[in-house]
């Protein structure tokens, strides 16, 4: 007779809404009541009609969408003590005494720092006179587990998050439609990729697509990358064997070693002038991030949101609040706060630009 609530936050992914599911089938299937925390921190701040007890059939014809069915939202107020201290009220208000957050690092983050503060955020609401003597006995602790939703697979600790697979499924998608006008007129593309500072999805994209060449945040070239990019061209058509054309894929964060931007206009003017080839730049933008949500995320979420569950029933107050996370073929528990200070550690490296840490440190749990 516990009560779950579960909230997205931070940007949408697709198989957001399958782990919703499935976190709602599986607390009702054990005997737990489940809320759905509407608009990520926002609702659970503001309270009211955003917190709404889950039904089976309100989980019904959701786990193919993409996107979150709960709404998303980046939230300032939740970043400041009085806006949690809101929020523990509301979740006291409705009985919750378990949260599982999904969302990428930032809303992990700012689960556990919660998790942290949670007794002496319950403390003031008695000392305000806003919650019983017994009350603040009853909710003495909060179990957080987190999932990880996002598509740029940039957290440390998971093999996968939810929503990659169907990015890169989307790019593919893009790719394949713009072969046929590359081909057809001899055209060479370039496209920017997203993922942040995280070049997984261009690099395994531009695998999947036969791209001629990769720009990534983690690996920049050696030298010069106009230089680089030249070359690699020039390799390509040294059989004698001329292709009809190029796919050029540039992440997002992609730099150079001394770290400035590597910019899908600056690559087109290269190809452009020192190339002499028919360029055009396709920024794919939020399509990446679009439509229906694949099989294996809709799995990947689905499994995952089971095993939050699970977690949370297993939680004495002395445990460390996890992470759900993807190991090989495994759904496993990771300490939250490992890897979210991993995952904070990497964005530190990358700045510094001392990739090859970057890769050690992005590996297995
Ligand atoms: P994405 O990877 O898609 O950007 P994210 O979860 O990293 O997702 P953020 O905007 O960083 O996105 O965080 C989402 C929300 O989490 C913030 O708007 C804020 O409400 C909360 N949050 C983030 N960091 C903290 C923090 N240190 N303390 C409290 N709350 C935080």
């Amino acid at each position: 007779n516990q009560s779950i609530g579960v909230f997205t936050s931070g940007g949408d992914a697709q198989g957001m809404n399958a782990a919703v599911r499935a976190i709602v089938r599986v607390g009702m299937y054990i005997g737990c009541k489940v809320y759905y925390i509407k608009e990520g921190y926002q609702g659970m701040v503001d309270g009211g009609n955003n917190i709404q007890e889950a039904t089976w059939l309100s989980s019904s014809n959701m786990i193919h969408m993409g996107g979150t069915l709960i709404g998303s939202a980046r939230c300032m107020d939740f970043r400041e003590r009085w806006g949690r201290l809101k929020a523990a009220q509301n979740l006291i208000q409705w009985g919750i005494t378990n949260l599982i957050a999904i969302g990428g690092d930032g809303s992990l983050t700012g689960a556990n720092c919660f998790r942290q503060e949670w007794p002496s955020l319950v403390r003031e609401l008695f000392d305000k006179a806003l919650i019983s003597k017994e009350k603040q006995a009853q909710f003495s602790h909060l179990n957080i587990v987190g999932l990880v939703g996002s598509i740029d697979n940039d957290f440390c600790g998971t093999d996968m998050t939810i929503g990659v697979d169907t990015a890169l499924h989307r790019i593919l998608e893009a790719v394949d439609n713009i072969m046929t006008t590359a081909v057809s007129h001899k055209r060479a593309f370039v496209l920017e990729i997203m993922g942040r500072t995280c070049g997984y999805l261009a690099l395994a994209a531009g695998i999947a697509c036969e791209a001629s060449v990769i720009f990534i945040p983690e690996d920049p070239p050696a030298g010069d990358w106009r230089q680089y990019l030249c070359d690699n061209l020039m390799e390509k058509s040294k059989s004698g064997e001329s292709r009809r054309t190029h796919i050029v894929l540039v992440a997002e964060g992609a730099v150079d070693r001394e770290g400035n931007p590597i910019k899908c206009n600056d690559v087109q003017k290269v190809l452009s002038d020192q190339m002499k080839m028919d360029v055009r730049v396709t920024v794919l933008g939020h399509v990446q991030r679009g439509g229906n949500a694949s099989a294996f995320d809709r799995l990947l979420g689905s499994r995952m949101g089971a095993e939050a569950v699970l977690a949370l029933m297993d939680a004495a107050p002395t445990t460390p609040a996890c992470v759900i996370c993807l190991d090989g073929s495994d759904i496993v528990r990771v300490p939250l706060l490992k890897a979210v200070q991993r995952t904070r550690r990497v964005a530190e490296l990358m700045a510094e630009r001392k990739f090859d840490e970057v890769l050690q440190l992005r590996g297995r749990p």
